[in-house]
């Protein structure tokens, strides 16, 4: 069995909508995958059902060797500690200084100080930001700002990292570093990057696999794809 595997997946959301239908796809450990579609298309759909924030109406989603779509509720803070999330908006804890925004989810595992600190100077030093561990987010550029997003999601290593739109608030250079530390990590530490996106740029120079969704359909899977602008428009 692959790293990920979708089958067979609807998502109907209450209203009615139809955000994912007959969804099929697989992705093998270290893959970088980037999911494209228009507005609405259900990108955000298809990655809430492989960390579990939305469960499939029918179909199985498989992350690691397990049915995710049938673990119990009581069991779901164990598959997100496999899995680091990245958004578009930095989701950073105002409050707390970069080092404890990233400290934050090794501390809920009862890790020893020392241990945490190891983890977390070494996730900062990935993204390149170890000097500003003192700061506070409202100190730091939105780039940097996503880059500590970056280091809290890679602090317990996990082997994928879903992404969601994470340059969408950020201009073409800084989206460019942001790519340059995602593919990094992708490389060195062959963690299976999932992002969804709306940047051409991104999308035509990195040449990664492209996945498009228009209306909940998976209507292409490009091995070293491009951006195509019919992607963009819903039929
Ligand atoms: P994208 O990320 O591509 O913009 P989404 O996955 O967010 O698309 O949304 C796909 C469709 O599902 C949209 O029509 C959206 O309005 C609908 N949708 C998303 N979340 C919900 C929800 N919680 N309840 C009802 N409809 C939703
Ligand atoms: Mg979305």
């Amino acid at each position: 069995m692959e790293f990920i595997e979708i089958k067979n997946c609807y998502k109907i959301y209450k209203n009615g909508v139809t955000a994912l239908a007959d969804g099929n796809l697989t992705i093998s450990k270290g893959e970088f995958v980037f999911l494209i579609g228009p507005t609405a298309s259900g990108k955000s759909t298809l990655l809430k059902l492989l960390y579990r924030e939305e469960k499939p109406n029918k179909g199985e989603v498989h992350v690691g060797n397990i049915d995710i779509s049938k673990l119990r509720n009581s069991k779901v803070y164990k598959l997100r500690r496999k899995i680091g999330i990245v958004f578009q908006d930095f989701k950073l804890l105002p409050k707390l200084t970069v080092y404890e925004n990233v400290a934050y989810p090794l501390e809920s595992y009862g890790m020893r100080s020392k241990e945490i600190k190891d983890f977390v100077l070494k996730a900062l030093e990935r993204v390149g930001l170890k000097d500003k561990y003192r700061s506070y987010p409202h100190e730091l550029s939105g780039g940097e700002q996503q880059r500590v997003c970056i280091a809290r999601a890679i602090v317990n290593e996990p082997k994928l990292i879903i992404c969601d739109e994470p340059t969408g608030n950020l201009d073409p250079d800084t989206s460019k570093e942001i790519m340059d530390v995602l593919v990094k990590i992708n490389e060195e530490l062959g963690t299976t990057i999932v992002m969804a996106t709306h940047d051409k740029e991104i999308v035509n120079r990195l040449k990664k696999r492209v996945i498009t969704i228009k209306n909940g359909v998976i209507v292409s899977d490009k091995k070293k794809g491009k951006y195509d602008n019919e992607a963009d428009k819903n039929i």
